[in-house]
């Protein structure tokens, strides 16, 4: 993470799954793989998080609470597909209120895959998401200075 020039905050939100996935996430941020020892943080609050980890697939209820969620967060930001379910729907592709992945909503900037997704993929997630952070970060400050 050496391209990493803040501490990210993230923010997770389960649109609707079997919990499996939010259990990983949990576990990617309690002490056995300790997130918050690189400086993660896990906030309730759209305003302050920089990352947004969406578990489960987007469905009729859900999917102005994801687009509420995302368009409260302050660019730049990223989102992270957390499970094959937020990545294309998954197991839940064919229930009848079922709309699809996340990507339906939202942009996606990472999917991260499996049933359920590992922490490890989570944590990776997260740190390619913190490269695509700065990047957007870079343009975002010469738009500005452009303007
Ligand atoms: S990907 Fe698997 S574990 Fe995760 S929410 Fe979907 S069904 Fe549950």
């Amino acid at each position: 993470m050496t391209f990493a020039t803040k501490s990210p905050w993230v923010i997770h939100y389960d649109a609707s799954s079997c919990n499996g996935c939010d259990i990983e996430v949990l576990a990617a941020l309690c002490p056995g793989y300790d997130v918050e020892r690189f400086g993660i943080v896990n906030t309730g609050n759209p305003k302050h998080a920089d990352i947004f980890l969406v578990t489960g697939s987007v469905n009729e209820r859900n999917i102005e609470v994801v687009k509420e969620i995302y368009n409260q967060m302050v660019e730049p930001k990223v989102v992270i597909a957390c499970g094959i379910c937020a990545c294309s729907a998954g197991i839940f592709h064919d229930c009848y209120n079922v709309i699809g992945g996340v990507d339906q909503a939202i942009p996606v900037d990472v999917y991260a895959p499996g049933c359920a997704v590992r922490p490890e993929a989570i944590i990776d997630a997260v740190v390619q998401g913190l490269g695509i952070l700065e990047e957007k970060s870079k343009a975002l400050q010469a738009q500005k200075k452009g303007a």
